[in-house]
């Protein structure tokens, strides 16, 4: 019998933080499936096929921005429950608050300490 693992989507252009976060995963957050995706054009294709549990984005990505891969997120029926994480290095209060008030669920900033970003990934999925 195969067992059910939740999944976690990460959409990041960078391929350092990618690797990071590849790695934080295996190590801290074993029993979750972590999918990538590059752009938010191909994350939010992967988003409508496997429906993740969480999705984590980066606000910062070539094509559509975070902003706006949130926003097409949230006006779909079958994706707009999908709690989603922003990621950003842009640390500014105003920036938080637009995060807060575009609907992601939590907004975390880089570098991050990873006991608080899987904290975060816990409380959501629980
Ligand atoms: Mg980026």
């Amino acid at each position: 019998m195969k067992e059910y693992k939740r999944t976690v989507l990460y959409v990041e252009d960078n391929e350092l933080n990618m690797a990071l976060m590849h790695h934080i995963f295996k190590k801290n957050l074993p029993s979750l499936l972590l999918l990538k995706a590059e752009t938010a054009e191909i994350g939010l294709d992967i988003a409508v096929r496997r429906l993740p549990d969480l999705i984590i984005l980066d606000i910062g990505l070539p094509g559509l921005n975070g902003y706006e891969a949130l926003e097409w997120l949230k006006a779909r029926e079958d994706t707009r429950h999908i709690p989603v994480v922003a990621i950003s290095a842009f640390a500014l209060r105003s920036d938080i608050e637009r995060a807060r008030e575009t609907g992601f669920a939590a907004y975390i900033t880089k570098p991050f300490q990873v006991s608080a970003f899987t904290d975060t990934v816990k409380t959501l999925l629980a």
